[in-house]
């Protein structure tokens, strides 16, 4: 890693400053947050600079949730990493002594057969001796046999573990792309989508569409936190009931998703935003509590479709363009690039 050691008097001042507005801001000061917000002082990572400063505008502002997904999606991977590698590692060195004991042994008892053959070949042998030979050959192959056996269990065992430990890592992986609160895939799920569907060639009928829930703010004014993650809920479900094989759909964050669609074209990608839109349009939800029926929820929707070689954060930046056009059309819609600009 070819990260600066910070010195003492820095992190202390890091620290300090991190103490008084965990006390301001009423922050638990768990070691994920202390962790997400020593990076954000100390600049290493300006996309979690980026988001914790967004974080911050919001009313709801930080809370151990943003923490622990910001933790996650920045800052995690070395540690994850490494775990791994000592894990493994000592699973081999484990498995490399088992190995050359059980070679030493193959060896010993391999000469020992030897041994016994060149006997039986080179010398008149009587009776008696015969007998001890054949018995000492019977033991010899015997031990033989219990080493492999004892070997093969050992083998087995450590196979088993090895496979255990990667359906660990794996569910790991998978969790730390998920978002909490939606079960859809999370930022990190979409970076790294996003990464490998530009660079796969060609790229060219890769279409982004982004939305975001409109006047979500006043919303959770009215009813609450708790019933506006219920609306995050709802509308995920449409976004997994409605997705194709190779979508992939993302909370990109707060009440905003992004679906990648490859290989389609801009009438499939339009299509499908019209299906979310209307979908969400038409349910009509009711609280749990006290069986009210909520407002129409919207949302608008942006399409873009990725140009070769262009930046990663210039095809996000088109399609967050056109979600802001259907904000300013009036919201409930959906607009593409190759849409009319009515002015
Ligand atoms: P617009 O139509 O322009 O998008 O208006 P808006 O009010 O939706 O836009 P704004 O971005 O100002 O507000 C987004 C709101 O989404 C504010 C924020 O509190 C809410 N929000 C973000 N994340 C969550 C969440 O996890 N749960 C809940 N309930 N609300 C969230
Ligand atoms: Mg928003
Ligand atoms: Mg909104």
């Amino acid at each position: 890693m070819n990260m600066q050691p910070d010195t003492f008097e820095k992190a202390q001042k890091i620290f300090q400053h991190i103490s008084e507005i965990f006390e301001e801001k009423q922050i638990n000061p768990s070691p994920t947050n202390y962790l997400v917000w020593y990076s954000y002082f100390k600049g290493d990572k300006p996309k979690l600079r980026q988001e914790l400063d967004l974080i911050l505008q919001d009313p709801f502002g930080f809370s151990d949730r943003a923490g622990r997904r910001l933790y996650a999606e920045y800052l995690d991977e070395d540690q994850e990493q490494s775990d791994l590698d000592k894990l493994f590692k000592r699973l081999l060195d484990a498995m490399m002594k088992k190995l050359t004991a059980w070679t030493n042994k193959l060896e010993t008892s391999t000469h020992q057969l030897d041994q016994y053959s060149q006997e039986l070949s080179h010398n008149q042998l009587n009776q008696e001796e015969l007998k001890n030979l054949t018995h000492s050959m019977i033991t010899t192959t015997a031990q033989m046999r219990d080493h492999n056996q004892t070997f093969q269990k050992e083998l087995m065992t450590a196979l088993t573990e090895i496979q255990r430990l990667k359906r660990q890592l794996l569910e790991a992986r998978a969790e730390s792309m998920q978002d909490e609160l939606t079960q859809l895939g999370n930022r990190k799920a979409f970076n790294l989508a996003i990464e490998e569907l530009t660079t796969q060639e060609p790229a060219a009928s890769l279409y982004l569409i982004m939305t975001d829930i409109d006047h979500f703010k006043s919303f959770n004014d009215r009813f609450g936190h708790l019933v506006g993650d219920s609306v995050l809920r709802y509308l995920a479900n449409i976004l997994k009931k409605e997705r194709k094989i190779n979508h992939t759909s993302c909370r990109y964050g707060g009440e905003e998703f992004a679906i990648l669609i490859p290989n389609a074209t801009t009438e499939q990608a339009k299509d499908h935003a019209e299906t979310l839109r209307q979908e969400l349009q038409k349910v009509h939800l009711k609280r749990k509590d006290t069986g009210e029926i909520l407002p129409d929820i919207t949302a608008s929707f942006g399409i873009a479709q990725y140009r070769q070689y262009e930046s990663i954060d210039e095809f996000i930046k088109r399609a967050d363009d056109m979600l802001y056009r259907a904000k300013q059309q009036g919201r409930n819609r959906v607009v593409t690039e190759f849409d009319q600009d009515p002015g």
